[in-house]
């Protein structure tokens, strides 16, 4: 079996992506929807901690140690209500979202072992403790690592002032121990499980998406993503940065011919290498290459003068025309014919419509072809004269 980690693989305990990349791509993508959990599990936490004033007054009466807790909860719901804010306020809200719950977290179990040793009553407290610590594991969203730390944390400190106040008999005690140990395992087995599932959903929709955006016979984006005005936004991005932008039109020669006289597995193999070529000489994740017809591809450069362009579909003909393909036995070689347009975009021009700059580089693809084939074709894009 392949020892190979798939990129989306997850850490068998942390219920997280192990690549540091995908997994703050993740939070990032699911922002919106950790910063609404928040929102709702803060302040549904914050009003109930604050609530529970009620019980201690009705416990311990008017006293100053009744004042001290109300104010020490009035802190707490604060504390809650400032995570929420500071998370409402970020533009990448899920990691903000996972320290507030952390600090949250962290605070409002610290006060409750206060308020359960001012208050005695160490049965009642101790069942409060286990669905607190569900709480802290399910409804408050954080990451697993930052919920078990402060749980696990909190019910130890729990047990040990139960031990030293003398208010539980060693039986009721050891009790005690199990009940939290029990919440603390199924809330963190959970919250796995939650994880887990997430991400491998996240991780579905995005291979889908992927799918659905590129041609499977040569890997490179299809006519949907660039139709659906994948050019349109390059040469938008470019006229606001006052930036370069080249696009290259190419298509192989004479391949029905290939096709016709080696079969079309023969021309797949060449289009698929073909591909290969155009994806490796081009920038991984800044150019595009798209597979515009059968064997027509477009490629994207955004940040690159025509001189550059020109140079790199010259560099991308000579490979071709000495690059020989295997299809079993038999040996392929062909040719391209390369269309280079190159702009210098800005705000302060007419606007430049996709279809228009593709025709243009299509034109200078076909005058290539007519003047021999096996050659690039390059043109500066000018506006045309409205006057
Ligand atoms: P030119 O030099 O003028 O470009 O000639 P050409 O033969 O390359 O162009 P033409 O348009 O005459 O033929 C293109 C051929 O490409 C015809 C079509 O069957 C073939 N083709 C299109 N898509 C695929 C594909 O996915 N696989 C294979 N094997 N062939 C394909
Ligand atoms: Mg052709
Ligand atoms: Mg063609």
């Amino acid at each position: 079996m392949s020892k190979l980690q798939s990129p989306g693989a997850l850490a068998l305990w942390r219920g997280e992506f192990t690549s540091p990349t995908l997994e703050s791509a993740f939070l990032h993508d699911q922002g919106g929807a950790i910063r609404k959990e928040l929102t709702r599990s803060l302040s549904f936490c914050g009003i109930f901690y604050l609530a529970f004033a009620f019980a201690d007054m009705a416990h311990l009466g008017h006293s100053t140690q009744t004042l001290a807790l109300f104010v020490l909860r009035l802190t707490i719901a604060v504390v809650a209500l400032a995570g929420i804010v500071l998370t409402r306020r970020s533009a990448n809200p899920g990691p903000i979202a996972y320290r507030a719950a952390t600090v949250f977290a962290s605070l409002a179990m610290l006060s409750f072992l206060l308020v359960a040793y001012l208050r005695g009553e160490p049965l009642l407290h101790g069942m409060s403790m286990a669905i607190m610590l569900i709480i802290v594991y399910l409804f408050i969203p954080n990451r697993l690592v930052n919920a078990s730390i402060v749980a696990v944390s909190a019910s130890v400190g729990f047990l040990a002032l139960m031990h030293a106040s003398g208010t539980l008999s060693p039986r009721h005690l050891s009790t005690m121990a199990m009940l939290l140990l029990l919440a603390n395992l199924f809330g963190a087995i959970a919250a796995r499980r939650d994880a887990r599932s997430t991400r491998r959903q996240y991780w579905t929709q995005k291979i889908l998406i992927n799918q659905s955006l590129r041609d499977p016979l040569t890997g490179a984006f299809n006519r949907r993503h660039l139709d659906a005005g994948l050019l349109q936004r390059e040469i938008d991005r470019a006229r606001r940065r006052e930036a370069p932008l080249t696009i290259i039109m190419c298509d192989l020669d004479g391949f029905k011919a290939i096709n016709d006289t080696h079969g079309h597995q023969a021309g797949d193999t060449l289009l698929r290498d073909f591909a290969h070529l155009l994806l490796s000489m081009t920038r991984h994740g800044n150019d595009t290459v798209v597979r515009y017809g059968g064997e027509e591809f477009l490629l994207i450069l955004p940040d690159t003068h025509l001189a550059d362009g020109q140079a790199l579909a010259e560099r991308m003909r000579a490979c071709l025309a000495t690059t020989t393909s295997l299809h079993g036995e038999v040996k392929l070689t062909t040719t391209a014919s390369f269309g280079v347009v190159g702009a210098q975009l800005s705000s302060s021009l007419p606007e430049i419509a996709s279809q228009a700059l593709i025709a243009f580089a299509d034109e200078l693809m076909y005058a290539a072809k007519r003047s021999g084939r096996n050659r690039v074709h390059a043109a500066k894009w000018e506006a045309p004269n409205t006057a």
